[in-house]
């Protein structure tokens, strides 16, 4: 038996609680996990919340991801004592997740962990900044650098959004960031931001193309913000679209792309080769600055996590929230 948060639809409707879990419960899976540190992402807030079809089995333990310590291993690949890490797969939503003390996986889902990280840094990055680092690693594959000009970052209060300006700034990128939350300015001028901007700059519905702007764009939020990021791309810039935090529509026209050469990337975490994964936690390992990390995270019990998942779909969250399994 362990604790964990359980997710149960049945007629009496849909259900997320702490409870004490019978390892019955997990799905099959070569390598389980002692699991000391999870994380809140948006796509987690969806699943306990139930507000979207996030959870695709029932009953489920969310969370996308997790960091701990094998404890059984039938994979040649992992010991019983190893670090490990995991991101997505569809761990959270159709195989059993993070928010728990133990979890079964198979052995092809997990990363080692990196050795600049502890367990507790890994989830502090998270999905969220491990999506950011994709976003960042598409602009620069690209080919833009910092002299080309800025870079858009919206929902930048939130865990993607903070995470991208972090990084950005320390490779030397000059930051605008748009927020709803004007009144975190100074936080994410700390994180390196050269600009704020309101979002609603953004986000009505805006022209098929507008004045040059952006050398490259960061989207966590969808909709017209993404359409009006577009718009306002320079002459082969690129937007790395990742989010739809505002929204999962897409009003836009091909004129920035046939008119101005500009690039969309979609970006996506859950299912990325390991190849790419490794990448992005390298990178991580170098270019994340590990107390800007700490000044944008916020840790919590797992008794917290469900009060905490509303808290993050109203848009009261800033930064990360990193989840301590053991309490
Ligand atoms: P988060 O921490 O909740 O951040 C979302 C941010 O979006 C909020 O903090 C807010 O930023 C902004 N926002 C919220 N509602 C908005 C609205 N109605 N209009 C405009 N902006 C709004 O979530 P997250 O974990 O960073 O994830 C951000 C998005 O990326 C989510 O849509 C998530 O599903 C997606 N995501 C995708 C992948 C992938 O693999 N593609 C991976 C991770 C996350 P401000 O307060 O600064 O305005």
């Amino acid at each position: 038996m362990f604790r964990g948060i359980l997710i149960t639809k049945d007629d009496a409707g849909y259900k997320a609680e702490l409870q004490t879990i019978d390892e019955a419960v997990l799905p099959a899976g070569d390598v389980t996990v002692q699991v000391e540190w999870s994380t809140l992402n948006y796509k987690d807030a969806l699943a306990i919340t139930g507000k979207s079809p996030v959870v695709r089995r029932f009953p489920m333990v969310p969370g996308i991801d997790f960091a701990g310590t094998v404890l059984e291993s039938t994979n040649a690949a992992w010991q019983a004592g190893d670090k490990v890490i995991l991101n997505g797969w569809g761990v959270g939503e159709t195989h059993c997740g993070g928010l728990a003390e133990i979890a079964r996986v198979k052995g092809e889902w997990l990363l080692a962990l990196p050795n600049s990280f502890t367990t507790r840094q890994a989830m502090a990055i998270g999905t969220a900044g491990y999506t950011a680092m994709l976003c960042v690693l598409a602009l620069e594959k690209h080919g833009i650098e910092p002299p080309d000009g800025e870079i858009l970052v919206t929902g930048a209060n939130g865990g993607v959004g903070s995470v991208a300006v972090a990084l950005l700034a320390k490779l030397g990128y000059t930051v605008v960031a748009s927020t709803g939350r004007s009144a975190e300015a100074d936080y994410l001028k700390a994180l390196g931001a050269s600009q704020v901007i309101d979002r609603s700059e953004l986000s009505a519905p805006g022209k098929p193309i507008g004045k040059e702007r952006w050398a490259g764009v960061i989207d966590t939020v969808g909709s017209h913000t993404l359409a009006n990021a577009c718009a306002t791309t320079q002459y082969r810039g690129a937007v790395a679209a990742c989010g739809l935090a505002g929204g999962m529509d897409f009003p836009a026209t091909v004129a920035p792309f046939i008119l101005r050469g500009v690039t969309l990337y979609g970006i996506d975490s859950v299912m990325a080769p390991l190849k790419v994964r490794q990448e992005a936690w390298q990178r991580l390992s170098r270019d994340l600055d590990i107390t800007r990390l700490e000044a944008i995270t916020r840790e919590i019990g797992l008794s917290q996590a469900i009060a905490v998942a509303t808290e993050l779909l109203d848009g009261k969250v800033r930064g990360r929230v990193v989840v301590d399994v053991k309490r």
